[in-house]
């Protein structure tokens, strides 16, 4: 059994990214895959975050890789105490971020982003002794039937692609459906 936890253990920390402890882009993609054949079966909505830090290229050229590093560490601490834990968050890319939530709609991953979005660009982050300001943008989609991993992240990107040509630090997302009341 001691051996067996070990492997586990191991296992585990092999599908953490290193700088932030969110997943990892592979573990990310399994995991994933899981929970939208889960939602399937369940009916339940899902929806899919992307994030991106604005202008990183910039923060790393002016403040150094080290403080870059610091800063997609701190939006990982941003993500991991904002999200639920049934949501599944992983660090997809260098300063690239995806986090897919059971159980919500459109208006509750809107809701999600925003909080993201503030937590990050209100504070000027002392990183290193240094106040670095940074954000980020964010692409939203909800799953469709005809959805899977692929399909649902590309939507989310171009949600992401779009917020970043409005001016960043902002969220796209799907359009929300019509009501009917
Ligand atoms: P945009 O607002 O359009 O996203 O601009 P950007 O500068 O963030 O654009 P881009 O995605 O082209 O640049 C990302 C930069 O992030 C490039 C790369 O050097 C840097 N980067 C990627 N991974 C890491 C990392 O692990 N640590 C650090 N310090 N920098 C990284
Ligand atoms: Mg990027
Ligand atoms: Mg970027």
């Amino acid at each position: 059994a001691c051996v067996y936890d070990q492997i586990k253990q191991v296992r585990e920390q092999a599908d953490l990214d290193g700088l932030t402890g969110l997943r990892t882009r592979r573990a990310f993609e399994q995991d994933v895959v899981a929970a939208m054949e889960r939602a399937k079966q369940e009916c339940v909505p899902i929806s899919l975050v992307v994030a991106d830090i604005d202008h990183f290229k910039a923060v790393n050229d002016v403040w150094g890789h080290q403080i870059g590093d610091r800063a997609i560490a701190q939006f990982g601490e941003i993500i991991k105490r904002t999200v639920r834990d049934c949501d599944i968050a992983g660090r997809i890319g260098g300063e690239e971020f995806a986090l897919l939530l059971p159980h919500t709609d459109l208006a509750g991953a809107r809701d999600l982003a925003e909080r993201l979005r503030s937590a990050l660009s209100s504070n000027t982050h002392s990183i290193h002794q240094r106040d670095v300001r940074l954000s980020a943008s964010f692409g939203v989609a909800l799953k469709n039937a005809d959805d899977n991993l692929a399909t649902l992240l590309m939507r989310a990107d171009r949600h992401l692609y779009d917020a970043k040509q409005a001016g960043r630090d902002q969220i796209v997302s799907d359009p929300a459906p019509p009501s009917y009341d």
